[in-house]
């Protein structure tokens, strides 16, 4: 199958294309169907299968069609993991008016407010630094009431032990009306704990 067969409109396959994607990856071709359907997608999928983008691109699709209507929210673990969610975003959204916002550690918590609140259509964020915005700035969970898609970005490692916690905590704090993504490298019997909590039922892509 070819990008435009999973779905997606000509303008993203023209950027892919740009981009010397030719052809989508399992990861991909399995679960862009179901998202852009609307469905909870659950998929185990390694850094290297072109995750990211099987998550991205139909975000992207939707937002083109409703920008005013689509604020995603990315969570991943590491900094340097969430700096690559947000350059595969630009990338694959080139040409479109897209904001990005990265809500990481060991920057302003001041400015990162500020730019919360002219708000970004996409945050990618890590657990720590999110949870204190939400916690410290009213702002931040009114931004969050429009949340469309949750992204679950390594949830494996987003449940390792100094995570946990902040998660299930973030979890309570956002709205349950939204699609969620969750992508993790493998199933384990936390997993199985965080999906029931944070989807419904869900398409499954067990690679
Ligand atoms: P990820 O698994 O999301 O960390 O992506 C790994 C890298 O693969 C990124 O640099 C992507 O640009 C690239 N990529 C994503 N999808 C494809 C694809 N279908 N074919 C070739 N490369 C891809």
């Amino acid at each position: 199958a070819s990008f435009k067969d999973l779905g997606l409109s000509d303008w993203l396959c023209a950027n892919l294309k740009t981009l010397g994607i030719k052809k989508p990856s399992p990861v991909q071709a399995n679960c862009i169907p179901p998202i852009l359907r609307g469905e909870d997608v659950l998929g185990t999928a390694e850094t290297g299968s072109g995750k990211t983008a099987s998550f991205a691109l139909p975000i992207l699709q939707r937002l083109s069609e409703d920008p005013y209507g689509v604020f995603a929210l990315a969570i991943t673990p590491t900094r340097e993991l969430a700096s690559q969610i947000v350059d595969q975003f630009e990338a694959l959204g080139a040409g479109m008016t897209l904001k990005v916002q990265t809500i990481i550690g060991g920057m302003d918590m001041l400015q990162q407010s500020r730019l919360l609140q002219r708000r970004p259509h996409i945050v990618v964020a890590t657990p720590g630094r999110l949870r204190a915005h939400l916690e410290s700035d009213p702002n931040v969970k009114k931004a969050m009431a429009s949340l469309r898609f949750l992204v679950l970005d390594e949830a494996d490692r987003l449940l390792d032990s100094t995570f946990e916690e902040e998660l299930f905590s973030l979890l309570s704090q956002l709205p349950s009306k939204r699609q969620t993504l969750l992508f993790s490298a493998t199933l384990t019997k936390n997993l199985t704990q965080l999906q029931e909590l944070s989807m419904k039922s869900a398409f499954h892509y067990l690679a």
